[in-house]
């Protein structure tokens, strides 16, 4: 199995003043249906049913083929931790 590394570099925006939170978004391919985004199975072997497929959206990504993962960075002041 092969698979793209994908490297997020973390740094606060200069102009978000308010620590608004940011979100960065990554899109992978869809480990169960790898990509393809549905599911193909033989209707049948014999007779009429021969050589007919059913195909059925992969439930995971929803036919997609990828999964998206939202992910929220939330800066705050690094405040000393008094006691
Ligand atoms: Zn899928």
């Amino acid at each position: 199995m092969s698979d793209l590394i994908s490297l997020i570099q973390i740094t606060p925006d200069p102009l978000n003043w308010d620590n608004a939170p940011e979100v960065i978004q990554v899109v992978k391919k869809c480990p169960a249906c790898k990509g393809v985004g549905n599911f193909k199975t033989a209707k049948g072997y014999h007779g009429s049913a021969a050589g007919e497929f059913i195909i059925n959206d992969c439930q995971r990504c929803k036919g997609a083929g990828e999964l998206k993962a939202d992910i929220i960075i939330r800066w705050t002041p690094n405040e000393p931790i008094t006691e």
